[in-house]
């Protein structure tokens, strides 16, 4: 690291750990910039700046984000559950790290799956078996916690889907998006044994009163973001004596604001946010209740 560079990080600056480069950088630079956060530096290097807090960004691989948190090398991190799960899981000294919060992308499966010419109905049919996994940890303990006691990990680094054509297991566990992968490889999911997504990480220790404002500050944006990302601000023009059974019909919204129409006695505005899904399932029943006009707009951010 040069020299500059090491000074930056050592005047209480809050340090965070994030994928270089890979299925999470992406998503995780975006989050930022959505709570205002801009990064000044290229993403080549492995240290990079944030203006608006005082923040650090370490440019790493995502499987060192565990270590490097626990050992106090960084602050915080953000890194997919299923790689700190297993870090946590697999380690014999007890990991110095904590979940701050879940942060709601890379959502992903960690899936046991088989051959589909295999049948395949419970748990127990996998006793005897050999799975192929880079995730030994969370396999081994999904096993236990189904009374699965003879089953076998083998650890494979990737290319999962091809051993049990080559012979080396029955069975393999890895990451499962679209399904598409294990379809061109004949296999089918049998277990879904962990649901992932990215995580921000912290360590269980108390940060510094500087440090902590800061991951308050921080967390505080992200909670901003976060909240907003399935929430749509909701304007519609609805009977006076409909706005109870209106209101009752928008269950994710706090109180809605009823506004008057001009020139009309009887009709009146309902401004409410709520979650898009709980919208597109009782759009037809707001219809019938007399809702017009509904529109539907986009929240930026939403902070309390
Ligand atoms: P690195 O070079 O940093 O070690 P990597 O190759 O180990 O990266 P990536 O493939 O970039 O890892 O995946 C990073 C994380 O993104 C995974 O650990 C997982 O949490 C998440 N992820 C992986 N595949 C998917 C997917 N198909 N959909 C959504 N998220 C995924
Ligand atoms: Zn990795």
């Amino acid at each position: 690291m040069a020299g500059s560079e090491k000074n930056s990080m050592e005047n209480g600056r809050l340090r965070l750990a994030v994928q270089k480069s890979g299925r999470l950088s992406d998503d995780t630079f975006e989050l930022l910039r959505q709570c205002g956060l801009k990064v000044s530096q290229s993403r080549t290097r492995l240290y990079a700046r944030i203006e608006e807090l005082p923040i650090d960004l370490l440019l790493v691989r995502d499987d060192d984000i565990p270590e490097l948190v626990s050992n106090g090398a960084s602050d915080l991190g953000i890194v997919g559950g299923n790689v700190f799960e297993e870090e946590r899981l697999s380690r014999e000294v007890p990991l110095d790290a904590e979940i701050v919060m879940p942060l709601g992308f890379s959502k992903c499966r960690l899936c046991i799956a088989m051959p589909k010419s295999k049948a395949y109905a419970q748990a127990s049919d996998l006793a005897g078996k050999r799975i192929a996994t880079s995730y030994p940890a969370i396999t081994q303990a999904w096993l236990h916690e189904n009374g699965v006691t003879d089953a076998k990990t083998v650890n494979m680094s990737g290319a999962h889907e091809i051993a049990p054509r080559l012979g080396v297991a029955e069975a393999i566990c890895d990451i499962v998006s679209t399904g598409a992968t294990l379809e061109s490889n004949g296999l089918g999911v049998a277990e879904t044994v962990y649901f992932s997504e990215a995580l921000l990480i912290g360590p269980t220790a108390k940060l510094s009163p500087q440090k902590k404002a800061t991951l308050d500050a921080l967390t505080g944006r992200l909670q901003g973001v976060l909240r907003s990302r399935n929430a749509k601000y909701v304007m519609m023009n609805a009977p006076r004596d409909a706005v109870d059974a209106i209101s009752a019909v928008l269950p994710g919204a706090d109180s809605p604001t009823v506004l008057e129409l001009a020139g009309q006695t009887g009709k009146v505005a309902i401004h409410a946010v709520c979650s898009e899904d709980v919208l597109w399932d009782h759009l037809a029943e707001l219809k019938s209740l007399g809702a017009s006009a509904i529109l539907v707009l986009d929240i930026d951010k939403m902070l309390t």
